[in-house]
């Protein structure tokens, strides 16, 4: 494939923060950006050249949008696979490709990909009923995590079960979905690792990650990670194998629990740039938005190297209102969603801070 020329035009389906953090970094290498998203006045839209306001499964809208644009990501995983295919049918290129949007999107096929690729997941078992919850129970043991299969995130979808008896009524307390159980992971410590294929094949890795969640949200990411070079190796091994199984373009994220003996279990992927990646953006020689865009438009990869000692926090629904404090803060490196409204466990900016 040859590299897209500057001027040609990126389209992300998605206009959340993600979406908008990679139209910034599209607009650095002198690439125009097409959002394609059902909501009006998004994060992402305020920053882009154009923005198509459509559902996911309006077919006369992606076509409009494929005929506008160079090729297409996205900046969330959910994208329905009807609206992926209609964009390829309109003759567009959609990177990274269906497959792994698929995997990424059910986590039955995620888990099982990874159990098929040598990567080891918590035990796990299928739910679709009350019935198969208690003798998937029984087979995995309490404590364990119901999660259903599709459209949860930020630990959303999900009934932690602490004994035989906590699983009564649990899969209706997630809305009766599809979903799985997995075994409780009493893990030392999380960590996510970040990599890129471009579109010849070539990958690169970012230095891995250590993440702090609170309320199943991520809260903070520092570099460097707690853990051994083994342990960082074996997580860059295992995003290379997925990357190469999926030929996939552009940039992927795995997140681990880190057992106490180092071990590394494997908790979800993501088929794009990723919150615990933000750091990038002043911690590394490339930051992780303008590695997807780079993948995607088919140019060389960029440098991965770490610059300093980093930490990333989340400002997370009222914390955006000590603003203020950080823009007074020399150190801090504030970055702000452009969010409207304020709503408690909302993503609305992040604060990096190196250590040199
Ligand atoms: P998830 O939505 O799968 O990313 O889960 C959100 C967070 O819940 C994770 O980052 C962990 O902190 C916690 N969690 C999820 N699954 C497990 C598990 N099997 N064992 C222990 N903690 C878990």
């Amino acid at each position: 494939m040859s590299a897209l020329p500057p001027g040609s035009t990126i389209g992300i389906l998605g206009g959340g923060q993600l979406g908008r953090m990679l139209a910034n970094a599209a607009a650095e290498l002198g690439l125009d950006v097409a959002i394609y998203t059902p909501e009006q006045d998004s994060p992402a839209s305020r920053v882009a050249a154009h923005t198509i306001v459509g559902d996911y499964r309006d077919q006369a809208k992606l076509t409009a949008f494929a005929k506008r644009v160079d090729v297409v990501t996205s900046e969330f995983e959910n994208v329905p696979a009807e609206t992926a295919a209609a964009l390829i049918a309109a003759g567009v290129r959609v990177a990274p490709n269906p497959q792994a949007l698929a995997v990424a999107q059910d986590r039955l096929e995620e888990k099982t990909f990874f159990n098929a690729n040598g990567i080891a997941t918590a035990p796990f078992a299928e739910v679709n009923s009350q019935a198969d919850l208690e003798a998937a129970l029984g087979k995995i043991g309490a404590p364990a995590i119901l999660k259903t299969r599709r459209m949860g995130y930020d630990g959303q979808g999900q009934a932690r079960i602490m004994s035989a008896a906590g699983a009564a009524g649990a899969f209706d307390r997630i809305g009766a979905r599809p979903a799985i159980l997995e075994g409780f992971c009493k893990f030392e410590r999380e960590v996510s690792i970040i990599g890129a294929r471009g579109a010849s094949a070539a990958t690169a890795f970012y230095d891995i990650c250590e993440n702090e969640h609170a309320g199943g949200i991520l809260s903070r990411t520092k570099l460097p990670a707690a853990v051994s070079a083994v342990t960082a190796d074996e997580a860059q091994r295992a995003a290379f194998l997925i990357m190469e199984q999926l030929d996939y373009v552009g940039v992927l994220t795995i997140e681990f629990f880190v057992m106490a003996n180092g071990a590394l279990i494997a908790n979800e992927m993501a088929p794009r740039v990723h919150n615990s990646g933000h750091w990038t953006i002043e911690g590394a020689a490339t930051s992780q938005f303008e590695q997807h865009i780079r993948a995607i438009a088919g140019w060389p990869l960029g440098a991965t190297a770490q610059l300093a000692e980093v930490e990333m926090i989340n400002l997370i629904g009222a914390d955006v209102e000590h603003w203020r404090t950080y823009a007074l803060d020399e150190d801090a490196h504030l970055h702000l969603y452009g969010k409207r409204d304020i709503r408690p466990g909302r993503k609305m900016g992040h604060v990096t801070r190196l250590r040199r």
